[in-house]
């Protein structure tokens, strides 16, 4: 599904070199995870694959079902099934969810050669999928994002990639500032999503998110590459003992 051959990436304005080489493999219909320590460049690796600007790809490539998503531009990228769930979800004032998401929606089915989704069917089948998520009409009136609350925010980005229906789903970090129902609502939406076609990328600091959504692999990522890929025992063992043992046995 996904495969990222020696990766690096620079930021543009700077002399700053944040991927330093990331191999890794995402087969289909699995869920791989990826931990590491804060800095070292998971976010990053997030925002190059969806083609966010400010940095600037030196080397390696990144191929999901046989395109390299770096010759891509975002949309064309979304369009082929790559769909990431920001850490820091953007407020878009002025912007109705609910006309945000019919719009992506529709632009998707075009790129794929569907028709558009008339409104009606539109309107059930977000209000469905609302609702299992637990976010209420009221909400998906509001302009995008704005005003939601943390949980409400990473909800949102869940009933997004649930709307769209992606290939590949990044989730960076979807737990960071959720309570506990919220992070169980945003795991029970994601396993929800899993199918043998689709795949994930969860990036979490914590192992606690990882009981809820059961990776199939884990990674560790240190100083801009991956340097430890284990099963989930791996994120027991970041859990207990931290990332130091880890970081020591690679160097
Ligand atoms: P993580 O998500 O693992 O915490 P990031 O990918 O956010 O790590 O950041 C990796 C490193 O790159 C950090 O040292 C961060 O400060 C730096 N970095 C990332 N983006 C920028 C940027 N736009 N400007 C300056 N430094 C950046
Ligand atoms: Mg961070
Ligand atoms: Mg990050």
């Amino acid at each position: 599904m996904l495969e990222i051959k020696n990766l690096h990436v620079k930021l543009e304005e700077e002399d700053k070199q944040i991927l330093k080489g990331v191999d890794l493999t995402v087969e289909t219909g699995k869920v791989h995870a990826i931990m590491g320590p804060n800095g070292s460049g998971k976010s990053t690796l997030s925002y190059v694959l969806s083609g966010r600007d400010g940095y600037e790809v030196t080397e390696g490539e990144a191929v999901m079902d046989g395109v390299d998503l770096l010759d891509l531009e975002p949309e064309e990228r979304a369009a082929a099934g790559l769909f990431l769930a920001f850490q820091y979800p953007v407020e878009i004032p002025g912007v109705g969810n609910m006309t945000f998401l019919r719009t992506a929606v529709n632009a998707q089915r075009k790129a794929r050669g569907l028709e558009e989704m008339s409104a009606a069917d539109f309107l059930k089948e977000i209000r469905a999928k609302a609702k299992t998520l637990k976010i209420d009409a009221e909400m998906l009136k509001r302009p995008v994002n704005v005003g939601f609350s943390g949980g409400e925010k990473k909800r949102n980005e869940i009933l997004q990639m649930a709307m769209l229906e992606p290939k590949m789903c990044i989730l960076d970090e979807t737990d960071s500032g959720l309570d506990v129902d919220a992070m169980k609502l945003v795991s029970e939406g994601v396993n929800a999503l899993r199918n043998e076609g689709r795949s994930f990328l969860v990036i979490t600091h914590y192992q606690r998110l990882l009981d809820h959504i059961k990776p199939d692999v884990v990674h560790i990522m240190a100083d801009g590459r991956i340097v430890k890929t284990g099963g989930p025992e791996l994120a027991l063992e970041v859990e207990n003992n931290g990332y130091g043992d880890i970081l020591t046995e690679v160097a």
